[in-house]
């Protein structure tokens, strides 16, 4: 079916609005209305190195109505409201032990914008192909094809234009908190940037770890700046030795700092 995609074309170019074809979904496959869509930086990364083929449609936080349902698709039906998300195969020994976000095909499947095999699912007017895979969804368009797998079906009473960012950047900072780095109750918790990841952060640290948690948020400021404003003695946790974290260590009075 012909329908409108931003598409990406070279690196550093803007987005352009075309018309694409966009094939049936196939087995597993739903095609969705996207009626809402975030942005999220990763979205940013065809314009760098990376193995996404060009031209390519982005968007990984995408929400809207079913619109069609390919063979073998069980549980959701045309006229679902749905949220949708990263892609996994859901057979990998990480797909099996719930740990879904660490899939063996996790890459393939989300960062390069094509099927596992190479094919992609959208041409544009001349015949060319658009890589319309990317996390398993390219929801910059106003239909776009999605795995069963990678679809989750919500509540026709939740707005729907709003749900978007469910798929990526409320899952990963409200997951960093109860999952990734369990923080709990008395932990001290430092949240950089006012975007989806660190909002939902601080939301699943106050609703869900318990009010006693205590949450220092700050935005737009240099690491140096955050120390200067909040003067304390600081716990750091985190999972990764990222620079933030190395730079914490440096500093006097920060050598309970364990993790970050
Ligand atoms: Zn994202
Ligand atoms: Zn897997």
């Amino acid at each position: 079916m012909l329908v409108k995609a931003a598409v990406l074309r070279e690196p550093q170019a803007p987005y352009t609005i075309e018309d694409v074809e966009l094939d049936e979904p196939g087995p597993g496959q739903v095609r969705v209305r996207i009626v809402g869509a975030g942005i999220c930086h990763t979205d940013v990364v065809p314009r760098g190195v990376s193995l996404s083929p060009l031209p390519i449609v982005t968007g990984h936080e995408g929400s809207g109505v079913v619109d069609a349902v390919g063979e073998g698709v069980e549980g959701i039906a045309a006229g679902d409201h749905v949220v949708l998300t990263f892609d996994s195969c859901g057979e990998c020994e990480q797909c099996r032990e719930n740990h879904p976000a660490y899939c063996e095909t996790f890459l393939m499947r989300n960062l390069v914008g094509r099927e596992l095999d190479g094919t992609t699912c959208m041409h544009d007017a001349g015949g060319e192909e658009v890589s319309a895979r990317w996390f398993g969804q390219s929801s910059f368009a106003t239909f776009a094809i999605a795995n069963a797998r990678n679809t989750v079906v919500v509540d026709k009473d939740l707005p729907l234009d709003k749900l978007g960012p469910l798929g990526c950047g409320i899952l990963t900072g409200a997951g960093s908190i109860v999952s990734a780095m369990d923080v709990q109750p008395g932990r001290s918790l430092v949240v950089t940037g006012a975007g989806a990841v660190g909002l939902a952060a601080i939301m699943a640290a106050s609703e869900v770890r318990e009010k006693s948690l205590r949450v220092k948020f700050t935005s737009a400021l240099t690491w140096n700046q955050q120390f200067n404003i909040f003067g304390f003695p600081l716990k750091i946790t985190a999972r990764s030795t990222c620079s933030p974290a190395g730079r914490c260590r440096r500093l006097r009075g920060f050598r309970d700092v364990r993790q970050a």
